[in-house]
């Protein structure tokens, strides 16, 4: 008969499976790199680098009037920007919730709503539409759409759990301009955004230093600033060789359907066969603020099973599906407490059961290695565009934004300390900061450059 395993053999057993040494995050960083490339030659591909329409860099000076409208996971949020030049900005904004059902009922509707809203916005902060004429307009759109134009875009599939018909294939900048001539707003539609392209903008405008943008926040994502010559798909545009355009990567779908890169667990997999999209975002599903709860769940649950975690005890709360948020990590992590109070009013409080100490150190360790396993992913990818773009040299700042990089203790730290394990001391060239809100002032940016160009 075995011997019982102690909490220090689960420890172990799980600092193994969840560990990602050096070498395999450079082993990481090369496949990266050749996925980047490779989205850019052709379209289809798994991570589809888009190429968002978005020539170039700001220069800082862009100034004037701008509304944006964003369509996020969970508002609706209007902004009237004002910019001031020189990296500086004003923002004037409301945010109006979406119900379950706008998400779910006809795209017309959606869209009207988003005019609607638009049009009283207008009216409580600019007096009358007429005071909106042509003010130009940019609409964030975080949901991966097929660019051939800046203000134009076909809906590729809905995510974030929307499901309104009539709108995937469809060109969602065109939905929304019908809806906004029936609201009579004449603001006039001229950049159709997502929000890792406008982060990016944004967090430049602001430190021009910047050269790349990640959201680590319910999904996770990144933008860069790639040349014509580098994105074969385009060849069609006749750009000039040295023309920069923005490309939001849609990096989340690394790795998915093949499985080769990634070090994935029993866990990783669970999660990806119970998805509503299975083999998709693989890259995502280890990273993101929607999955590290249920990682950290899927390992208590298994522990439950064998008899080894709260035998006795009644864990039906914790055998629910994602009824582990991923901020219990974050709060399990930043206890100050010896005793680990917090860890006992998560557990007691919002899942009915007691917790030894040992159990509690157990958990802040697991939670560590979930949280450290995200971070050093996320560097690989940020690592790949660093490598291919050639920034290790002169060194470039990362604008990152999202709950996760913002809330999660360490995140930050975990994630530069990787990128000097990847590229030596030179790693330390790359750091990150909190990005600028890319959704209201990087839109208005890009709204901004666009009418210059026209
Ligand atoms: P979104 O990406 O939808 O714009 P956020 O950036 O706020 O929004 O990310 C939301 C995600 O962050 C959720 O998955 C949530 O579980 C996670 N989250 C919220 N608060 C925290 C926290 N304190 N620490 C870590 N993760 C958090």
């Amino acid at each position: 008969h075995p011997e019982k395993k102690t909490i220090r053999d689960h420890l172990r057993k799980y600092e193994a499976l969840l560990t990602v040494s050096a070498p395999r995050m450079r082993m990481i960083v090369s496949a990266f790199e050749e996925t980047l490339e490779k989205g850019l030659v052709k379209y289809g591909e798994v991570v589809p680098m888009i190429p968002t329409y978005v020539f170039g860099w700001p220069t800082g000076n862009e100034t004037g009037e701008f509304l944006a409208v964003d369509l996020g996971g969970t508002n609706l949020r209007v902004c009237l920007v004002t910019l001031e030049g020189q990296g500086k900005f004003e923002v004037t904004q409301t945010k109006y919730r979406l119900t379950e059902e706008q998400k779910q009922e006809d795209g017309e509707k959606l869209f009207d709503f988003c005019a609607e809203c638009l049009h009283s916005f207008i009216c409580d902060n600019l007096g009358r539409d007429e005071n909106a004429d042509h003010l130009p307009l940019g609409f964030t759109f975080s949901y991966p759409c097929e660019q051939r134009r800046i203000d134009h875009g076909e809906l590729i599939r809905w995510t974030k759990g929307f499901g309104a018909p009539g709108v995937e294939g469809h060109d969602v900048a065109a939905l929304f301009a019908k809806s906004l001539s029936k609201f009579n707003v004449r603001a006039k539609l001229t950049a159709l955004i997502n929000d890792t392209t406008g982060t990016l903008i944004a967090s430049n405008y602001v430190d021009p230093n910047t050269r790349i943008a990640c959201i680590f926040g319910t999904g996770c994502n990144a933008a860069y600033m790639e040349t014509a010559d580098c994105i074969p798909k385009i060849a069609d545009m006749g750009l000039p060789p040295d023309q920069p355009m923005a490309i939001n990567c849609e990096w989340g779908a690394f790795d998915s359907f093949e499985h080769q890169h990634l070090p994935r667990t029993k866990y990783d997999i669970i999660i990806d066969e119970s998805s509503n999209k299975v083999g998709e975002q693989a890259f995502e599903k280890m990273i993101a603020g929607l999955y590290l709860g249920e990682i950290f769940r899927l390992i208590l649950c298994e522990l439950i099973d064998q008899g080894d975690l709260f035998l006795g005890q009644n864990t039906y709360k914790l055998e629910k599906a994602y009824a582990f948020d991923t901020a219990f990590l974050s709060l399990m992590e930043s206890d100050p407490t010896d005793e680990l109070l917090m860890s006992i009013g998560i557990f007691n409080h919002f899942f009915g059961v007691e917790t030894t100490i040992e159990e509690r150190q157990f958990f802040r360790e697991l939670a560590k290695l979930i949280g450290t396993r995200s971070a050093r992913l996320s560097a690989c990818g940020i690592a790949a565009i660093v490598s291919k773009k050639g920034y290790l040299e002169k060194g470039c700042s990362v604008g990152a934004d999202g709950s996760l990089y913002s809330k999660y203790p360490g995140f930050a730290k975990r994630l530069q300390g990787a990128l000097v394990e990847i590229f030596g001391e030179a790693g330390k060239k790359i750091t990150t900061h909190a990005a600028e809100d890319g959704s209201g002032v990087g839109s208005a940016i890009i709204a901004a450059m666009t009418v210059k160009r026209k």
